[in-house]
Order: structure tokens, then C-alpha cells, then sequence
């Protein structure tokens, strides 16, 4: 078999992984790299979830890219025009050219003699088997699984003489006009799709187990509106970015430090917006703010459907379905023709591919994280996972750079790898810190992270920066190993 060699090779052509060579060819111009990726177009989530109303839930002048300026004022943005947002940076960066479609990634053997990955991976459309080797691995597969989402069964379904449908397999010739939708779920996604099927439905009712924070947003940014007129977009966008930064990481800060008065200041600005509503049984999470993540809407979309009579909500517990619908704990009965399990994500590390490190098999769950981007004891290889309180691309961005900086400091110190070695004391934390029932379900088989710094990931953009930017890259969590050497432990 045909091996080709890149010095880089990145795992999905999602936002991340377009991220990851638009920084590759500015800050490593010398170097050569290949993108694999498994479906047969860019952009990763956001070509794949179609469901009505597919948005943003954070603003795109923090999900887009530090590099390459959001030039419209819409802060919540459509699906669509996210997905054009990536495939025209993939364009303009000439990221295109070295994408292999339908190329999926199934395993990763690091070679300690070679210090190299040989990488194999599966072609989706012909079934053939392909390998690369390359000297630097940035595995860009988000989080969670394409195939399937999270979707447990209900006592009952089989009677359900309606359709059921999941957001991320949503049917193209679906038409709700006319019928009676039931939504399961409180998250981002439900909370999107309730509006937007309210449009044409006859009625849509949300039906959850346990309320979400939602915080209506302005869709359109003032200040974006403002500067936008006055400024060219490459001065007004790091401007409208870091506002929303402060912003963003100021509320988080609140809420941790002062969850009593963040949960009094959501219910009173949800009572303003639904006035006559049981905002204590409908938006009142038995978990403080931000132990999940908190759904924004923008405009009030969500709320407005409700105002209107077109959408409702139930607080309540599926008991079964029936035939007509589905029959709640409390005794009362939901009527639909059309059922939404927007019931969540699997989520999925690594694209799901297996790794080796000189023949042994990596288990995730063994290691401890470094920096929230590599794994202790696994050569050359990045994660790029983003943040769970604020935008994606803020930290896939720092983690890009940062792997541009490494790989420089390699170069220039004759190194050929850099490891990442556990804290003594281990990893003590888990790598997420929501509450979530997919992050939860899923901490098991993911790494830890262990109490400080550089093992520790504070999800906090501000702390990050100075770490990922100017942080020292030979500090206590590292190590560097030379052709044909021994390990050198990091001066620090
Ligand atoms: C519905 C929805 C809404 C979201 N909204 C927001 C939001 O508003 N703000 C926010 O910050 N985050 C949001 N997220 C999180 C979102 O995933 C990120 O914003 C971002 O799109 C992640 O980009 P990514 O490139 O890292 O991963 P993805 O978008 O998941 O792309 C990963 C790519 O890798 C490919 N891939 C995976 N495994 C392999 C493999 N083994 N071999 C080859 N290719 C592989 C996939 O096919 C895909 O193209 C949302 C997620 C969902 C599901």
C-alpha cells in the first residue's frame, strides 16, 4: 500500500479543522499537510444538523475566527450561513485543495524509533483501506457522534401512530404545517426548533423533564450595527469580539461566584417576557446557572411563539406513548402527529479512532489532559475540543496556534516530539464540568485533568490567552525527545 507523508495531518474539515490549517499555513508556511475527512463536504455540524431554524446559540463574533473577520451584524446566525461562513475561509485560504473527502479516520500507531504516526483510515465511498504517516496529528472531530445521536426509547413508541423524528437525521420532505408537534427536550436545540415549527404548525408543546436557563439575546449586535458603518470590518471585528468576551466571561464569573442572584436576575427577566406564565415551574432548573450550558434566543424567539399561543411547555414526565401521543406522569395527555426526540448528542473523543504508542493501546480514560490539548504520555498529537461556557473557535483558535508554536519550538530545538507527562499527584478532575446528562454520560471514557495549571483547563478565554499565547512551552507538564535519544525533561 501507498503511504504518502505530510508533516501534519488534521483530523475533520469542520470549523476547527479549517481553523487548524488557516493557522498551519501563516504561522508554519514550510510545512505540509493533509486534511482527512469522513463526509463528503466542509464544515462539520454545521453541514449536517438541517433541522428548521439551525443556529448558533453563541454569537458568531466569538465563533468565528480570531483571523478572519464575521462581517455581518447578525451576532445568532443560521446553519447556512455558517457552513459558507467555513467553506468560503477554506477558499480563500486555499484549505480546499488538501481536504480528502470520505476518508475516515480509524486508527493512529505512533512509532517512537520513527517518531511518526502512521495513520489509517477508511474510504466511505469505495470501502478501500489508506494509510498516511505524518510527524504532527490535530484531531479536529468535534464532539460527538455522526452517526446516531442520543436517543433512549419510551415505554410505549411502538403504539405511536405518528412520526418520530431526531434533529440530527432531520427527514428534507418533512412538513409540520397543520399538525401538532411535540418537542422532548430543553436544550439548544429544542428551544431552536419550538419557534421555528411553530411558524407552521398547528401547535408545538415542549415537552421537558427539567427547565434550562434561556436568555434572550438581541439576533442583531448594537455595537457591531454601529462600527460596522464606520469602521472597516478588520478594526470593528476584534472590537465587537472582545466586548462580547468581557460580556460573556463576566456572566459566567457572576454566576459562578453569585448562583442565587444569577438565578434571581434570569427568573425576573424571564417573567418580563412571559408575563401570566409559571416561570417557577417552566424555567427553573434545580441546578444553578451555568452548571449546564445556558440556551440563548434571539430576540426572544422562543418566548414570542409562547406569548402567542402557537408553542407551549410541560413540565413533566413521559409515562408512555400512546397511540395519539404520549401520556404524561401527571395524568394529562399531549395529542401529536409528529414527535422531536431532541434528546441530545452521543458524545464521541477522537472521531472515535484507536491510538497506539509503540505498540500499546491508548486508553483515554488513563490519561490526563494537558493544557485542555493533549493527552500525558501520547506523542504529537492535539485535541482540539472548545469550550463549554463560551464559543467553540475561541479556545480551537488558541489550541491551533499554540500547536503552531510547538511544532516551531521542535523545529528550532532539533526535537522531533513533544509528550505530555501526567501530574504526580494524577488527574484528579474530570474533563468537563457540566452537568449535563451527554457530558455526563460520557466522563467515563474521556480523559481527566488534574487541580492546576498545566493540567488543568480553567474555561476561562482571558486565562487562556496569556497560557496558549505567551505561557512557556517547556514547562513541568512536557517533555521533548530528540532523533535516536532519550527524553529531556523540560527545564522548568
Ligand atoms: C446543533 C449544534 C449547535 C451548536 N451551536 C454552537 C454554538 O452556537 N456555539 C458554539 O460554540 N458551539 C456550538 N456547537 C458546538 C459545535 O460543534 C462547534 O461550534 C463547532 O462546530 C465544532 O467544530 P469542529 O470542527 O471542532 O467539530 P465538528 O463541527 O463536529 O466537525 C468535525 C468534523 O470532523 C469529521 N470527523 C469526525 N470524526 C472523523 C474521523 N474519525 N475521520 C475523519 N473525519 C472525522 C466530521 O465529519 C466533521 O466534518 C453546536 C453543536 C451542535 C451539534
Amino acid at each position: 500500500m501507498p503511504t504518502d507523508h505530510v508533516d501534519v495531518l488534521i483530523v475533520g474539515a469542520g470549523l476547527s479543522g479549517v481553523g487548524a490549517a488557516c493557522h498551519l499555513q501563516q504561522d508554519c508556511p514550510g510545512k505540509t499537510y493533509a486534511i482527512l475527512e469522513s463526509r463528503a463536504a466542509i464544515g462539520g455540524t454545521w453541514d449536517l444538523f438541517r433541522y428548521p431554524g439551525v443556529r448558533s446559540d453563541s454569537d458568531m463574533f466569538t465563533l468565528g475566527y480570531a483571523f478572519r473577520p464575521w462581517k455581518d451584524s447578525t451576532s445568532i446566525a443560521d446553519g447556512t450561513s455558517i457552513r459558507r461562513y467555513i467553506e468560503d475561509t477554506a477558499n480563500e485560504y486555499g484549505v480546499v485543495d488538501r481536504i480528502r473527502f470520505h476518508h475516515e479516520v480509524v486508527s493512529a500507531a505512533w512509532s517512537s524509533d520513527d517518531a511518526r504516526w502512521t495513520v489509517t483510515a477508511r474510504r466511505t465511498d469505495t470501502g478501500e483501506t489508506v494509510q498516511l504517516t505524518c510527524s504532527w496529528l490535530s484531531v479536529c472531530s468535534g464532539y460527538y457522534r455522526y452517526d446516531e445521536g442520543f436517543r433512549p426509547r419510551f415505554e410505549g413508541e411502538e403504539r405511536f401512530a405518528g412520526q418520530v423524528v431526531h434533529p440530527q437525521h432531520w427527514p428534507e420532505d418533512l412538513d409540520v404545517t397543520g399538525k401538532r408537534v411535540v418537542v422532548i427536550g430543553s436544550g439548544a436545540t429544542a428551544v431552536t426548533l419550538v419557534p421555528s415549527l411553530a411558524d407552521d404548525a398547528e401547535h408545538v408543546t415542549m415537552l421537558q423533564r427539567t427547565p434550562s436557563y434561556i436568555l434572550s439575546l438581541p439576533g442583531r449586535d448594537p455595537l457591531a450595527q454601529v462600527l460596522r458603518r464606520r469602521l472597516p470590518a478588520t478594526v470593528a471585528y476584534p472590537i465587537v469580539r472582545w466586548k462580547n468576551v468581557l460580556f460573556s466571561t463576566a456572566f459566567y464569573q457572576f454566576s459562578r461566584r453569585r448562583p442565587a442572584a444569577a438565578r434571581r436576575l434570569l427568573r425576573r427577566l424571564t417573567q418580563k417576557q412571559l408575563p401570566g406564565v409559571d416561570v417557577d415551574t417552566h424555567f427553573n432548573p434545580p441546578y444553578n446557572p451555568w452548571d449546564q450550558r445556558l440556551c440563548l434566543v434571539p430576540d426572544g424567539d422562543l418566548f414570542r411563539a409562547l406569548r402567542a399561543g402557537k408553542a407551549s411547555i410541560a413540565t413533566d414526565r413521559i409515562a408512555s406513548f400512546t397511540e395519539k401521543g404520549i401520556a404524561l406522569a401527571s395524568g394529562e395527555h399531549l395529542d401529536a402527529d409528529v414527535v422531536v426526540t431532541a434528546t441530545g448528542l452521543n458524545v464521541l473523543a477522537m472521531g472515535g479512532m484507536s491510538l497506539t504508542v509503540d505498540g500499546a493501546p491508548v486508553d483515554l480514560a488513563e490519561t490526563v489532559s494537558y493544557k485542555g490539548m493533549m493527552l500525558s504520555g501520547v506523542p504529537n498529537v492535539a485535541m482540539v475540543i472548545g469550550y463549554t461556557n463560551a464559543s467553540w473557535t475561541l479556545k480551537a483558535d488558541l489550541v491551533n496556534r499554540y500547536v503552531c508554536r510547538l511544532i516551531n519550538h521542535l523545529d528550532r530545538q532539533g526535537y522531533v516530539s513533544a509528550t505530555p507527562v501526567a501530574p504526580p499527584e494524577g488527574g484528579d478532575e474530570p474533563f468537563l464540568d457540566l452537568s449535563s446528562g451527554y457530558v455526563q454520560r460520557s466522563l467515563a471514557r474521556l480523559p481527566r485533568q488534574g487541580s492546576r495549571t498545566p493540567w488543568k483547563l480553567h474555561q476561562n478565554y482571558l486565562r487562556d490567552v496569556a497560557l496558549m499565547r505567551k505561557g512557556p512551552l517547556d514547562d513541568e507538564g512536557m517533555t521533548f525527545q530528540r532523533a535516536g535519544a532519550g527524553t529531556e525533561r523540560s527545564a522548568a
